[in-house]
């Protein structure tokens, strides 16, 4: 269950429940209301009653008239009176007076009381501590009842209401309120490894949301630092190793010049060339690598044309790719500049078409042909370069893999007639086309070719210059 809707469930319970004790509340302080308002009237005319009796001692005809009368002028036709004396024998009773008389077990004095359905008031009159008469004056409960179905049919209209209201109201609050969550998470989800330097926005309301992104931008902080204290490192190492493996290249073919070398010994100095040549590549793509990814080591960006650079490397790869039995062909080739770094866009096209020559070359049957164009998609702002090639291919497995680091598909890593390579080149070509805002895609089927496909975002202001 969603975060969304446990808030929700939650504002609705709460509403629901404070809905209903309080119309539960309304609707026992309206009962009580009447019966208070009841009780007192009541009371009021028991006191009538009484007072009256003082008044006409010696007349009781006239007094039972202005009971009677008393009755009569209730328009609740359950209201009666009777007067008793001190032993508690009935003198006088209204004829409204009911049949099964509420029978009172001990009333105190003047507290009204409910019996049988009936609200009943006793006020005694007393000479000195002697009781000299009781008045009893009541009246059904039967219309405080229909008040109160009323309002019961009332509140429960309201309970009703509450019930379809609380939903709704607490999926609007949750909605509202878990809002800057939503933003928060989207914004997070948007942080990219290759800019660290990304920060979530603060609301400035100083909330926990500011803090809970704070405390994201401060770990943020954190990562950016170690991950360019270890990119450096990466960097620093690879630039280092360059100098002594150079120092090795040039003592080992020193050695390798001198005339009393046995033919074992300069077979021997060729491999080792042959193996510091590839650890030279491997420390100079290590380097791109890592300069591709410590921003401030990458030169100043420039205006490169693409399609001279297409061309520059077309011109060195063709004889290659001919010697080793493949066609390069260049198709279309749009004029098109982009802003960026030449060195490490030539890395680029130079390692998508190696591999491609590569990869095409060591088919055994079929066609083995290269094809490479460049066109602009202006809509977009953009400018793709394609090379196909009909070579191996790549199977699905290893498809989702090639762009990792050191990653080599089984074909390329046999020691029987497997490829060179060091498996980095296409990690170099994601993360220098990445680091130009643009991006690589593949698709190859196995057995049958590969194409890739680079986008890159056209220079705004395109100044063309040759590489
Ligand atoms: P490397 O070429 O040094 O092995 P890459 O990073 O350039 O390393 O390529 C990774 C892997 O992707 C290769 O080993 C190979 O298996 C596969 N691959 C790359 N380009 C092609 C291609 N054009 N055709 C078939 N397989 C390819």
């Amino acid at each position: 269950m969603s975060l969304r809707v446990r808030v929700a469930v939650w504002i609705a319970g709460a509403v629901l429940l404070c809905g209903v004790v309080l119309l539960l509340m309304v609707r026992e302080g309206v009962r009580q209301a009447l019966i208070h308002e009841l009780d007192a009237n009541l009371r009021a005319e028991a006191d009538e009653i009484l007072l009256e009796r003082e008044q006409l001692v010696g007349q009781p005809e006239r007094l039972h008239e202005i009971m009677e009368l008393q009755a009569l002028g209730h328009t609740d036709r359950t209201w009666y009176s009777q007067l008793l004396d001190a032993q508690g024998r009935e003198i006088y009773s209204t004829t409204t007076t009911p049949v099964l008389r509420p029978r009172l077990a001990h009333l105190p004095a003047g507290q009204p009381e409910s019996v049988n359905n009936y609200r009943v008031v006793e006020r005694t009159s007393t000479v000195g501590e002697q009781p000299l008469a009781v008045v009893r004056v009541g009246t059904s409960l039967a219309s405080i009842q229909d008040d109160m179905s009323r309002i019961d049919r009332q509140v429960m209209f309201a309970a009703l209401s509450v019930l379809i209201l609380a939903p709704v109201a607490g999926f609007v609050l949750a909605t509202a309120s878990l809002r800057p969550i939503t933003e928060m998470s989207e914004q997070t989800a948007k942080l990219q490894p290759q800019n660290l330097e990304a920060r979530l926005p603060l609301r400035g309301a100083n909330d926990e949301l500011d803090r809970l992104a704070t405390v994201i931008n401060g770990l943020l902080g954190r990562i950016s630092i170690y991950v360019g204290d270890h990119r450096g490192l990466m960097a620093n190492a690879a630039h280092q190793l360059r100098t002594p493996l150079a120092a090795i290249r040039s003592c080992v073919e020193v050695i390798l010049g001198e005339d009393e070398n046995s033919p074992e010994n300069r077979d021997t100095l060729l491999k080792v060339i042959e193996q510091i040549e590839s650890l030279e590549s491997l420390v100079n793509q290590l380097l791109l690598l890592a300069e591709t990814e410590v921003g401030n080591l990458r030169p100043a960006a420039e205006q490169i044309r693409l399609d001279d650079l297409l061309q520059r490397s077309f011109d060195m790869f063709e004889a290659v790719a001919e010697s080793r039995g493949v066609t390069l062909q260049l198709g279309h080739v749009a004029q098109a500049a982009v802003q960026g770094n030449l060195h490490h866009l030539r890395q680029v096209v130079n390692n998508l078409i190696d591999n491609a020559i590569k990869f095409t070359a060591i088919r055994e049957v079929g066609p083995r042909t290269i094809s490479i164009g460049l066109n602009r998609r202006e809509h977009a702002g953009l400018v793709e370069l394609q090379i196909s090639d009909t070579g191996i291919g790549i199977s699905p497995k290893h498809l989702p893999h090639i762009f990792d680091r050191f990653y080599r598909a089984d074909a390329a890593r046999r020691n029987d007639g497997g490829v060179g390579g060091n498996g980095l080149g296409l990690s170099i070509v994601k993360a220098v086309v990445e680091s130009h805002g643009g991006e690589v895609q593949v698709k190859s089927v196995a057995g049958e070719g590969t194409t890739f496909t680079i986008r890159l975002p056209l220079a705004s202001a395109e100044v063309l210059q040759s590489p």
